[in-house]
């Protein structure tokens, strides 16, 4: 309040010797303050306020010079004078109201900076409360997460070994046992295992096993058979030799490899005669006689005997010249012939054959046929010629011959 009215009175007194100084300036024609400057009085400009007014001592100290040299403008001077002092005055009794001010607002200072820094103190440690709660939680959540991915890992550690041993290792001991079955091995046991389902694949295995072994033997039964059956298809039911099937083939093969063959047609004589005579059974008896006589004949050699059909027989001789095709058919003759079979209607009073040879140099499909066909013509001209004999053909081989009963080759 007393800084206040201080204040006004400060103001007031500026202003009264400003216009003692103007008056001056107006009298004298010389300008004299214009860079007076007024102190500042406010709380915070005290000292820049006594500068200022130690300034503008400076500034009016030519004025007052002047004024104590000069009785011309006594009365404006005398103004000046008056107002300056009471400026002074009136300044001097600020700077005092304003160190009591100050003297009174220090304490209210300290307290307030006392106030605030313990409030701030208080703020501090709440913050580093605050803080060393955020940091505990922020541990608490890194320990969180490392232990929980510890127990992840501990869970695919031993869900890992459980399939190991209940999953993994019976799987790789029944794969081994189905490789086993499949080698045609018995399986070997497998422990108890865990899991039902897989239990039961376990127990099945070694049904698997019994089934496969049934099913080897009856495949091993039926490849019998089908070898059985292919023998059988191949095979004279009556006499045990190779049939007419057997002879095809063989001639389609050798006709394959185009080399020199013989073929030697054979027929039983007059068994028509036999057969009525002595009936069939007996003519069946007859004819099984025949064939094994000459398939023992002929054993030792590469010629094989074949049942053409009816009481007819060939022999199939690969790479071998009609001479010596003709002494085959020859000793098959006598082979028989030697048998002695009793024969009611045949001039010779035993069983007899005849035979007819054909040979061909190069046997081909084409010329299959020609072979065969002349075969049987040098057989029909053997019976034409009376029978129990043996003739080589002339037709596919430059050479021609006629063997009889008798004739020695
Ligand atoms: P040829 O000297 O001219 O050959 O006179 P053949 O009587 O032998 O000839 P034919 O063709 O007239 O008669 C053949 C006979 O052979 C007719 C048939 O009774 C008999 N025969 C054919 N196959 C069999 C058979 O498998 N078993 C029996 N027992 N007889 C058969
Ligand atoms: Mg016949
Ligand atoms: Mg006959």
């Amino acid at each position: 309040m007393e800084a206040d009215k201080g204040l006004s009175r400060l103001h007031r007194h500026e202003m009264e010797m400003m216009l003692a100084l103007n008056s001056l300036e107006q009298a004298t024609g010389r300008k004299m303050a214009g860079e007076v400057i007024f102190p500042h009085t406010g709380r915070d400009g005290v000292r820049h306020g006594r500068m200022a007014f130690e300034k503008m001592q400076r500034l009016l100290a030519p004025v007052e010079q002047m004024c104590a040299g000069s009785e011309e403008f006594r009365d404006i001077c005398d103004q000046f004078g008056k107002h300056k002092r009471a400026l002074g005055e009136t300044w001097r009794e600020k700077l005092a109201i304003d160190a009591q001010a100050r003297a009174l607002w220090r304490p209210l200072e300290d307290e307030l900076l006392r106030l605030v820094n313990a409030v701030s103190s208080r703020e501090v440690q709440r913050s580093l409360k605050n803080t060393e709660s955020l940091s505990e939680a922020a541990d608490y959540i890194v320990w969180s997460i490392f232990l929980f991915t510890l127990g992840v890992l501990a869970f695919l550690l031993v869900l890992l070994l459980l399939l190991r041993r209940d999953l993994l290792r019976p799987l790789v001991r029944i794969a081994g046992n189905l490789s086993r079955l499949r080698d045609g091995m018995r399986p070997e046991p497998i422990p108890a295992v865990r899991i039902t389902e897989l239990q039961e694949v376990v127990d099945i295995v070694p049904d698997i096993g019994g089934y496969l072994g049934s099913l080897r033997e009856r495949s091993c039964r039926l490849e019998e058979e089908k070898d059985a059956y292919a023998r059988m298809s191949l095979t004279d039911s009556l006499t045990g030799i190779p049939n007419r099937r057997a002879l095809d083939m063989r001639l389609a093969d050798l006709a394959e490899l185009r080399q020199a063959a013989s073929l030697i047609m054979l027929d039983v004589d007059l068994f028509k005669i036999y057969n009525d005579t002595l009936g069939h059974q007996e003519g069946d008896s007859c004819l099984r006689r025949v064939a094994q006589a000459m398939r023992d004949g002929l054993r030792g050699g590469d010629h094989e005997l074949f049942r053409y059909g009816g009481e007819e027989f060939a022999v199939v001789l690969d790479g071998v010249s009609p001479e010596h095709a003709l002494q085959v058919a020859e000793r098959l003759r006598q082979t028989v012939e030697q048998l002695g079979i009793p024969h009611p209607g045949s001039p010779a009073g035993h069983v007899t054959l005849s035979l007819g040879v054909a040979a061909v140099e190069v046997l081909t499909p084409e010329t299959l046929p020609r072979l065969l066909e002349a075969a049987d013509s040098a057989l029909y001209s053997a019976k034409e010629h009376g029978r129990n004999r043996a003739h080589l053909a002339g037709e596919l081989v430059k050479k021609s011959a006629c063997l009889a009963a008798g004739d020695r080759l």
